[in-house]
């Protein structure tokens, strides 16, 4: 188990330096075009890959990485540059995560290199787990997942909402309910290896912010896919439910809440993106602040202006901490007993909507317009309070977990 640190070793600060001159040299200045355009910037993604930031060597080497420090590093510097190029370069990520995590060593050695494809021929996955009527409420997930035991396949019926990169990912990863009775302890995921017949992509949304990232619904029809797209295998899940069941006899309402906890490990890596949407907010409003002369002055020369800057600043500094433990405690599989990674996700996303909002303000009418990048960063920073679990999510996991209450 590594010590918890607050300080990159030198070769995390030489990977962080080279993100962020990546950042900055590529994904910055094509932000507000990819914005405006609300597409998928294939060229960047392209970019990324060919000097080895898009890679599954890259995600690996931070994912595994035992000070935990890997994740929040890269997600800061990217999400510094920009907020949806980075969503669609570390997007794959997060839907490897979920076969790096529960798949079998064949699984991971077959479908992760797919999902990222190669520098000439990039590709994307996908991570689809909510539905127009279970989005909070993971439990009352739809989409079915049933064994044809003859042909060794599943098939799957459903409609999934908001997936990111759904229905242009080479690989998307589902998430369907198994066992009806268990709640989210019944649900499994499988691998939809490309092409597979009755996966289509339905709306396409126009968004509020990270325009440049791909959101869309995925509709599952008659999809049939062979039994070892199961992740983890069959005989493991067999396991899972029967000790659900059990569980489920003893007490129902501990099935219930687990759901919401689920997410607790990689809940860090989103507060480490709204550091970065935070940061790059904080650091224009500091120097419009300091070039910006009215009456006769640099406007940071008011109290009124410093000190919302030093507020930032402060929030922005406390939310990594709140980051860079969580993540720590992940890699090192140290228990949440404070809900620790929901606590850094709600301080980090809460932290990215007021500071970007606050700079806003700071720039005064430029701020406002698309000269200027805050505007687009307060329009990005609003996703970190709702996506991988609400802010109020958060504070009811947070709740549940110091009290031990079924708070609702
Ligand atoms: C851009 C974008 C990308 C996304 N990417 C993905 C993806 O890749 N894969 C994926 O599976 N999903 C994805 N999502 C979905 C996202 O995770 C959900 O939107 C989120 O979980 C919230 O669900 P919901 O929208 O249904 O809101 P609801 O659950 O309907 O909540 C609506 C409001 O009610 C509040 N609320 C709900 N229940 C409670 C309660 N018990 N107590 C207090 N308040 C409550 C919520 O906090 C929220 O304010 C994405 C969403 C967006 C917008």
């Amino acid at each position: 188990m590594a010590e918890f640190t607050m300080e990159l070793n030198d070769e995390q600060k030489e990977v962080r330096d080279w993100l962020h001159g990546f950042a900055a040299d590529v994904i910055r200045p094509a932000a507000a075009e990819w914005d405006e355009r609300e597409e998928t910037p294939w060229p960047v993604i392209q970019e990324a890959a060919k000097v080895g930031i898009y890679s599954l060597d890259f995600y690996a080497q931070q994912y595994f990485d035992q000070t935990g420090l890997g994740i929040p590093m890269a997600m800061e510097e990217l999400f510094w540059g920009d907020a949806g190029i980075a969503l669609s370069i570390v997007g794959t990520g997060l839907a490897a995560v979920g076969v790096l995590a529960n798949g079998t060593e064949e699984q991971i050695g077959t479908w992760v290199p797919q999902m990222y494809g190669d520098p000439d021929d990039v590709k994307l996955a996908a991570f689809c787990s909510s539905e127009p009527d279970a989005g909070s409420d993971v439990a009352s997930m739809r989409t079915r997942a049933v064994y044809d035991e003859a042909k060794d396949e599943w098939v799957i019926n459903g409609t999934k909402t908001w997936a990111t990169n759904g229905g242009i990912a080479n690989v998307h990863v589902v998430v369907a309910v198994v066992d009806a009775e268990l709640g989210s302890k019944g649900h499994a995921s499988f691998i939809i290896p490309p092409n597979t017949p009755g996966l289509s992509q339905g709306q396409k949304f126009k968004k509020h912010g990270i325009r440049a990232s791909h959101t869309a619904e995925v509709i599952l029809d008659n999809v049939r896919v062979p039994g070892s797209c199961l992740l983890g295998g069959k005989e493991k899940l067999d396991e899972r439910l029967a000790r659900a069941r059990e569980r489920a006899k003893a007490g129902g309402e501990r099935v219930k809440n687990a759901a919401m906890a689920t997410f607790e490990a990689s809940r860090p890596a989103v507060g480490a993106m709204a550091v970065g949407t935070a940061r790059a907010a904080y650091e224009v409003a500091l120097d419009y602040a300091m070039t910006r002369e009215q009456f006769g002055r640099p406007i940071i020369d008011n109290q009124g202006v410093a000190f919302q800057l030093a507020e930032m600043r402060t929030q922005i500094d406390a939310a990594r901490l709140l980051v860079w433990r969580a993540s720590w405690m992940a890699i090192n599989g140290k228990p949440f007993n404070a809900a620790e990674g929901s606590m850094s996700k709600l301080f980090a996303s809460e932290t990215a909507k007021k500071v970007t909002a606050q700079a806003i303000q700071i720039l005064g009418g430029n701020g406002y317009t698309r000269e200027y990048p805050v505007e687009r960063m307060h329009r990005d920073s609003a996703i970190y309070t709702i996506f991988e679990g609400t802010s109020e999510i958060q504070r009811l996991v947070i709740a549940r977990t110091l009290s031990g209450m079924p708070i609702r």
